[in-house]
């Protein structure tokens, strides 16, 4: 019988969780974050010393691998957050932070903080362009809660979708891959400079047959679209045009927002997005693994704190 992953040290024992994570972020060794000096980092012992504590002798100062990372100026031990990494990140729908408090028996603002900034681990930056080399890429929109940003304009409430969070979804049929955004409204204005941002012109692009996309032929290589409204799914004379790559994507999406993100505020979305794109794109059908899915998103723990600032409750 292989043994459980949960049983592996880094998950139970600090110096075991520190060398996991100083493996991952210092691949070559430690570096002063301070001065980024690599050569002269000694750990330092004594009884009163932290856990991963080392000190770099071209600037005198101390420092551990939580500086510039999601983990700075937290308190909570490092076996933890290794924990709530790994339940994170192999959900295929998430975990609420409400059961991340009582699985790891934290404070509920504690899971709740860690959960944010596991979020934010997860955002990926950089991304190359979708359908780059004339690949296809599907592009839809789905609502989901209550834009409480959004003022209704002698609407009824409750009709159209004009109070809800609108997200528009692309997903890169070659590479499997999914990018989301909320967006502030569904106009062709809107949308279009974000697809042009985010997609190769060479691509094929798949949507349905909603308005905001009648005019992406004269951008794109080609655009091929299907029918919802008459109940088409997969166009009869070309079996490649359809949006069911992304319908798929969406349906995780939406059970796991449905499920565990019962209360989520617009400034959250763009969040649990990332979180979702994540998971996605890096998932088994992609050859990737809870435990590799762990690691890829525990080396997206640097350089992301600076941005995190906005989450405080
Ligand atoms: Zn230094």
């Amino acid at each position: 019988m292989a043994e459980s992953i949960l049983s592996a040290p880094y998950f139970h024992n600090e110096e075991a969780a520190y060398a996991f994570v100083e493996a991952r972020i210092w691949p070559h060794g430690p570096v002063c974050p301070h001065c980024g000096g690599v050569e002269r980092n000694r750990p330092m012992g004594g009884k009163s010393t932290r856990i991963g504590t080392y000190k770099c002798y071209d600037c005198r100062k101390p420092f551990t691998v939580k500086i510039g990372t999601i983990f700075e100026k937290s308190h909570i031990p490092m076996r933890l957050w290794l924990q709530a990494i790994f339940l994170i990140a192999s959900n295929k729908k998430g975990i609420s932070s409400n059961q991340l408090h009582r699985t790891l028996g934290i404070t509920l603002k504690s899971a709740w903080f860690m959960s944010h900034r596991i979020r934010e681990a997860m955002r990926e930056g950089n991304l190359p362009t979708f359908g780059s080399g004339g690949g296809t890429v599907e592009v839809d929109e789905t609502f989901i809660g209550h834009d409480k940003t959004v003022k209704p304009k002698g609407q009824k409430k409750g009709r159209g979708y004009n109070h809800k969070n609108k997200v528009l979804s692309l997903v890169d049929r070659s590479t499997g891959r999914a990018r989301s955004m909320v967006v502030d409204n569904l106009k062709a204005s809107t949308l279009l400079p974000i697809l042009q941002a985010n997609i190769d012109r060479e691509a094929r692009i798949m949507t349905d047959e909603a308005g905001q996309y009648v005019h992406l032929r004269l951008h794109f290589r080609d655009h091929g679209f299907v029918r919802h409204g008459v109940g088409e799914y997969v166009s009869q004379e070309d079996k490649s045009k359809h949006t069911n790559t992304i319908e798929g994507f969406f349906s995780i999406f939406k059970r796991g927002m449905k499920g565990v993100y019962q209360h989520c505020g617009h400034h959250h979305l763009n969040r649990y997005l990332a979180e979702f794109d994540f998971r996605y794109n890096n998932r088994l059908a992609l050859g990737v693994n809870d435990t590799e899915r762990a690691d890829i998103l525990l080396r997206g723990v640097t350089g992301k704190r600076l941005t995190y600032q906005t989450t405080a409750r």
